[in-house]
């Protein structure tokens, strides 16, 4: 089961107390989405893995602990539209404004995975137009962490196969395809290239919902 516990903090950036909710504890029993989301009751404590501080806005997975230039990165015009962009729900602004601190900071990779969170939390709020927004996003995110030398994804084949599921699952089939081509021209672990396979034959289908790496793994070759 989950547990959680309430926690006073003192926000890192600007110095006010605030209560958030941590998580103690919680479980993952099976197998993930093509995207990497864990499933079982982990998938429930996402909205908590970010938070903000009401005081200045900082938004961060530890309100305690500052990323090296949060304290200039919240002031900053851009970072103030995305926290309160009215047609983001608001869980999905607080990831991508973490995001924003944290490709500020030098972290590409966890600015990626800090944007497809985001795309999650619209998947949770049936917001379909703001899921798709934070996945083109994502993409974007992932680009800028391979181009930095960080690509998210510690195998080869990993982050194509992401980038093969968030393309598909904006409604970008042919880019889908293209990218998923690609990665199966090069070396990669079987099950990599089962759930690249996968992404392929959804992509075909023109099929944008969620997957399970499952179902690659059950598929009889
Ligand atoms: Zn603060």
């Amino acid at each position: 089961m989950t547990t959680l516990f309430a926690n006073t903090v003192r926000c890192a950036a600007c110095g006010d107390s605030t209560e958030v909710v941590v998580v103690g504890s919680t479980n993952t029993i099976g197998a993930p989405d093509l995207d990497t989301r864990m499933p079982g009751m982990a998938r429930g404590t996402l909205v908590h893995q970010v938070q903000r501080c009401p005081g200045c806005g900082y938004c961060a997975r530890d309100l305690a602990k500052l990323l090296p230039g949060a304290q200039t990165g919240v002031i900053e015009e851009d970072y103030r539209e995305q926290l309160d962009d009215p047609v983001l729900p608001d869980k999905s602004c607080e990831f991508l404004c973490l995001a924003r601190l944290q490709a500020g900071a030098g972290k590409p990779d966890d600015a990626f995975w800090s944007t497809l969170s985001a795309a999650w939390v619209a998947d949770d709020e049936e917001d379909d137009e703001a899921a798709v927004h934070c996945r083109l996003l994502a993409v974007s995110a992932m680009r800028m962490a391979r181009a930095a030398g960080k690509p998210p994804g510690r195998e080869a084949g990993i982050g194509d196969a992401i980038e093969v599921d968030l393309l598909r699952r904006a409604g970008e089939f042919d880019e889908a395809l293209r990218c998923a081509r690609r990665a199966l021209a090069r070396p990669c672990q079987e099950v990599v290239e089962r759930v690249l396979r996968l992404g392929m034959d959804l992509a075909e289908q023109q099929d944008r919902s969620a997957h399970s790496v499952s179902e690659a793994l059950n598929d009889p070759e």
